[in-house]
């Protein structure tokens, strides 16, 4: 995160501007120059793995990448915000996996490994976690997490089919339910819907 922050993650862009010759394309989707604003923002595998977590939200659109970082580190969300730099973090190690030892990029596994790793730095610091929660009240959910969250999605092509997706997750942000559907409903224009949880 830091390095992200500070604009020195390795990307093939960065790399590029110190004079490396190398394949400048995503190695993910390998459609776009792989810069942080890419991978982080545009890269369809980052955008699923966003969904796919227990936060099962969309990455906005038309947004910079730093100012989007700011607003969940400075979030009233602890836990979010935990949930959130740990998905990119896993992401990022994803992606070396996926360049150095060729293995296959899961957004699900990269989602469910966050939570997990979120899940046991908490449990072995609650002394921390008690600083946080005292420093900024009401920022760790003191309700009883709900046995079940529902995510719903919706997306249209231009000229295209609309698009329906739903996620049932457990406690242990688990998908226990998923399922699509093709919709012969058309629209003007490129649209996508948020993400709706619990
Ligand atoms: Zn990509």
């Amino acid at each position: 995160m830091w390095r992200l922050i500070k604009d020195i993650l390795p990307t093939r862009a960065k790399l590029k501007n110190k004079g490396i010759s190398l394949d400048l394309l995503c190695p993910l989707c390998h459609l776009e120059e792989e810069s942080a604003s890419h991978l982080f923002l545009q890269c369809d595998l980052m955008k699923f793995t966003l969904f796919a977590s227990h936060l099962g939200f969309h990455v906005p659109l038309n947004t910079d990448l730093h100012y989007w970082i700011l607003k969940w580190l400075t979030c009233q969300d602890a836990l979010g915000s935990q949930l959130f730099c740990t998905l990119l973090w896993k992401f990022w190690t994803a992606i070396n996996n996926v360049v150095f030892n060729g293995i296959q990029l899961e957004p699900v596994r990269i989602a469910e490994e966050a939570m997990s790793f979120v899940q046991e730095y908490n449990a072995a610091n609650p002394i921390k976690r008690g600083r946080i929660s005292s420093s900024l009240p009401n920022i760790l959910p003191a309700a009883p997490r709900p046995l079940f969250s529902i995510f719903v999605d919706v997306g249209c092509c231009v000229l295209g089919p609309t698009t329906w997706g739903l996620v049932i997750k457990n406690q242990d942000c688990n998908c226990v339910f998923s399922a699509c559907k093709r919709d012969e409903r058309y629209c003007s224009r490129t649209s996508h819907g948020g993400g709706v949880g619990n």
